[in-house]
């Protein structure tokens, strides 16, 4: 299965199935990578043992030299130190202008590996690698950063991979929550844009949770193709790309407020989501998409709920702070039915306030 990303003479592809890893040193030779100058393979420590030694074979025998940079798995090392780190490997391998960077490993080495390929001498060669189903949605768009103690994703740049290399026999070995969180932006895909998608994920969601390779396949696809058309018609952020946020204001309060990894980011979103249904019954609209939204979540092994120790008024000021309100009034992407959504700008904050308290009752 092969995706375009439509971004004129920055497009490219998504190659998503079984066994590509094996390929990838044909993939660089297509993508005009030159033997020549070094690849930097930025991994980290879950990933490496397992998926590294594979890669590193094939460029090899392509004919490519290759430097590895395995990084300590987890949120933490989207950090400005293991930037520096990074580049520190890629100068004392001798990356040139003609080399390119490797990511291998989900969204926070995809993040952190494509800032460093946008920033090494103003920008060289990127490939992403990505090995969790999360990173469906990090691949695709073009965004990359690290955090900064103060702000998450504080400091980064829109820089496109010149190739996605989805190889689904890396995904047996996530652990299943890993997979679940992974599956929270794939029905979100769906949830904002395509109605038969996301019910096909409810009647699918043994399949995937059970990594069923055809229907993982269709469901990374489907997942990648719509988050392609969003970026492709928006690439900056200026309109059409909020709509990606679904379920993401709540969600981002949930984990600032709850610490990051108490929720995984797919789990907070889940919650999130449903807190947008919820939100939208109250403004209106059907009470079915409130039904059919948790239906699918929960069939995905995702929360719906908020748990009772989170302080609605500790979640309301993180959302303030995130997002910067004015007078009293938020932004919300709000579903008006399963696949479609509007950006609704004046939310009362009352409004919100109940979402977020029965959030806490619903779902039992
Ligand atoms: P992650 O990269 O931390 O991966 C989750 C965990 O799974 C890690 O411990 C990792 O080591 C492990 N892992 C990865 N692949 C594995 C495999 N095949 N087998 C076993 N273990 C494996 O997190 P993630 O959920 O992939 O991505 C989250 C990050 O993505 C966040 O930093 C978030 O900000 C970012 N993100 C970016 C965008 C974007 O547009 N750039 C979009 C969404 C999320
Ligand atoms: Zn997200």
């Amino acid at each position: 299965r092969t995706i375009n990303v439509d971004l004129g003479d920055r497009s490219y592809p998504i190659h998503i199935g079984s066994g590509l890893l094996q390929n990838i040193g044909q993939y660089c030779a297509e993508a005009g990578l030159s033997t020549r100058s070094p690849l930097l393979v930025v991994s980290d420590s879950e990933v490496a043992p397992r998926y590294l030694p594979a890669l590193e074979e094939a460029l090899r025998q392509q004919g490519y030299t290759v430097v590895s940079h395995i990084m300590p798995a987890g949120e933490a090392s989207k950090s400005l130190t293991v930037y520096e780190e990074v580049m520190t490997t890629a100068i004392q391998a001798g990356l040139d202008r003609n080399s390119a960077v490797l990511a291998l490993g989900g969204g926070v080495v995809g993040d952190l590996a494509g800032f460093v390929a946008a920033t090494y001498m103003r920008g060289i060669g990127f490939l992403q690698i990505p090995t969790t189903i999360l990173a469906h949605d990090s691949s695709v768009g073009g965004k990359v950063a690290v955090n900064h103690p103060l702000a998450k994703n504080m400091v980064g740049a829109f820089y496109q991979p010149s190739l996605v290399l989805y190889d689904l026999d890396t995904l047996r070995t996530l652990p299943p929550r890993q997979v679940s969180s992974g599956l929270a932006e794939v029905v979100k895909h769906g949830l904002i844009m395509d109605k038969e998608f996301a019910y096909w994920c409810r009647e699918h969601a043994d399949e995937l949770l059970a990594l069923n390779a055809e229907a993982l396949g269709y469901a990374l696809e489907r997942g990648c193709a719509i988050k392609a058309h969003v970026v492709a018609n928006d690439e900056r952020e200026h309109g059409l790309r909020a709509i990606l946020n679904l379920g993401h204001t709540i969600g981002h309060a949930i984990e600032a407020v709850g610490g990051y990894g108490v929720f995984l980011h797919g789990e907070a979103i889940a919650i999130g989501m449903a807190g947008s249904a919820l939100l939208a019954v109250k403004l209106g609209r059907d009470r079915s998409i409130y039904e059919d939204t948790v239906s699918m979540l929960s069939a995905l092994s995702l929360p719906i709920q908020l748990p009772s120790e989170y302080d609605e008024e500790e979640l309301m000021e993180a959302m303030m702070h995130d997002k910067k309100f004015k007078e009293g009034r938020m932004t919300f992407i709000v579903p008006d039915a399963i696949g479609v959504v509007s950006i609704v700008n004046d939310v009362q904050e009352s409004l919100v306030r109940e979402v977020l308290a029965e959030l806490k009752k619903e779902g039992k």
